[in-house]
């Protein structure tokens, strides 16, 4: 993929967080990789999504380098890099700190499968991560932010998300629009758990049944364009 395309699907995921009424003022940032080239494009920390262009995403390698771009890429980006380097499969990562999905982070729980909405998108309970020591803050905060989502993720191709104790959510998909997409149906189910009254997480076969009907290889709801 050229880096111009690369950079123009980061700007338009960033772009939608702000749409979806994801992130206020500068919080939250959106980047996606070409792993052919082993390169990230991400937003650059501290700018208003209103005055962002393609040209001030910030692409870096996988080590963190930056490649091109004149502003400083997101503090957030070791966290993002971390991410990519230990999930192989995902495409691009999304971190707001969005209402609902936040408050589940900051009372460090995690999200059961409460219906169906979650089982369509997530397979399986959306977890929380352990807290950072002293030394992991004082030290390679973000990188090591990366590293506790990671330790704690038993499943990220099956649960793009995760919520980091004391902090916010992380997303994940096949790209930083898929990212997006996840982020606001984590969300939107974030939300109903918070408003639920009796707490009972669906059954096994319901999980399954809404979580295989779209992904996976007999998946067979929506339209078949292959
Ligand atoms: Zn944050």
């Amino acid at each position: 993929m050229e880096i111009k395309e690369l950079k123009n699907r980061a700007l338009a995921a960033n772009l939608a967080l702000v749409k979806h009424n994801l992130v206020i003022f500068t919080w939250g940032n959106a980047s996606e990789i070409d792993r052919e080239n082993g390169l990230v494009a991400i937003k650059p920390g501290g700018i208003k999504y209103t005055d962002m262009t393609a040209d001030d995403i910030v692409i870096v390698g996988l080590d963190g380098r930056i490649v091109e771009g004149k502003l400083k890429p997101s503090s957030d980006t070791p966290t993002h890099l971390e991410l990519y380097r230990r999930f192989l499969k995902i495409g691009g990562i999304v971190h707001t700190h969005s209402r609902y999905a936040t408050t589940f982070a900051q009372d460090k729980k995690p999200l059961p499968p409460y219906g169906t909405t979650h089982a369509d998108y997530f397979h399986g309970e959306i977890p929380c991560t352990r807290e950072l020591t002293a030394e992991e803050i004082n030290s390679e905060y973000e990188l090591n932010t990366g590293r506790v989502i990671a330790e704690c993720h038993p499943d990220p191709d099956g649960v793009p998300a995760v919520f980091v104790a004391g902090h916010a959510p992380f997303t994940w998909g096949k790209s930083a629009m898929d990212a997006v997409y996840n982020s606001v149906v984590l969300e939107e189910i974030a939300q109903m758990a918070l408003l639920m009254t009796r707490k009972e997480p669906v059954s096994q076969a319901l999980l399954d049944k809404h979580y295989f009907r779209k992904h996976g290889k007999n998946a067979y709801y929506g339209q078949n364009y292959s």
